[in-house]
């Protein structure tokens, strides 16, 4: 069975049978999709990607042969970047404008991705003071800017992209707009995998801090769910909310 044979509809069934099978990687990616599917539909971009999880990480596993990794898949089934259009980081450039209105002269974002395939490389999402624009660098090497809309413009080297400069980038264009779709999520698994906040690199020190990945500093710099607004406190104050509402309702 084919993923490019199959229609929206069975993609999305066939990669919600098998949840289980999703690497925690590409976990939040497919989930934040999902939730959009079943509101209103996706893009095709995101069906691309849905097609390509359910490729690897599910209908690899029926077939009779052995797992294909990434290399061993062809060139076809790979994702191509034909354009850079295809990209959007708007919620990244949203943040650092963000935290530039909240006083801080350059915001920045350090993001360590741990897959084999993005080669544990370090990215930095910032403020560039002299281009007027938030940068994106891999390494030391600056990459892109991301402009007001959040679409991308690449350096003078990245913008006609060979076969070999793509599938270069792919992956870390992935897991950039994967911690772009949900950063607060996206700082939570940053803040387990280096111990400091990828927002002003301090290590953190409370439960508090450990468990949302930042500070209550960071999160009202980078207008980013702290205290009452995360975890078990929000599902509770919900709870309470619904509770007080249902007395309300109740008409005698
Ligand atoms: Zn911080």
């Amino acid at each position: 069975m084919n993923a490019e044979n199959m229609s929206p509809t069975e993609v999305m069934r066939r990669l919600a049978e098998a949840e289980h099978l999703i690497p925690q990687r590409d976990s939040n990616f497919y989930h934040s999709v999902k939730q959009q599917y079943l509101k209103k539909g996706i893009s095709e971009k995101q069906l691309f990607w849905m097609r390509r999880l359910l490729t690897i990480h599910v209908l690899a596993l029926e077939s009779a042969s052995p797992i294909p990794n990434e290399a061993q898949l062809s060139r076809e089934q790979k994702p191509k970047i034909s354009s850079w259009e295809q990209w959007n980081l708007k919620t990244l450039q949203d943040k650092i404008q963000q935290a530039r209105a909240a006083g801080l002269k350059y915001p920045k974002i350090k993001l360590i991705c741990d897959s084999p395939e993005c080669g544990h490389r370090e990215y930095q999402i910032y403020w560039s003071e002299y281009f007027g624009v938030t940068s994106v660098k891999l390494g030391t090497e600056f990459i892109f800017s991301i402009l007001e809309s959040g679409n991308l413009k690449p350096a003078a080297r990245y913008a006609k992209l060979t076969p070999e400069s793509e599938q270069k980038l792919i992956p870390h264009l992935s897991f950039l707009q994967t911690f772009n779709n949900d950063p607060t999520e996206g700082a939570k698994v940053q803040g387990r995998l280096t111990g400091a906040c990828c927002f002003c690199q301090h290590e953190l020190s409370t439960d508090e801090s450990l468990s949302a990945g930042y500070g209550p500093v960071c999160a009202e710099h980078f207008g980013l769910p702290w205290g009452e607004r995360t975890g078990a406190s929000k599902e509770k104050e919900i709870l309470l909310s619904n509770l007080d509402a249902g007395d309300d309702s109740i008409p005698f």
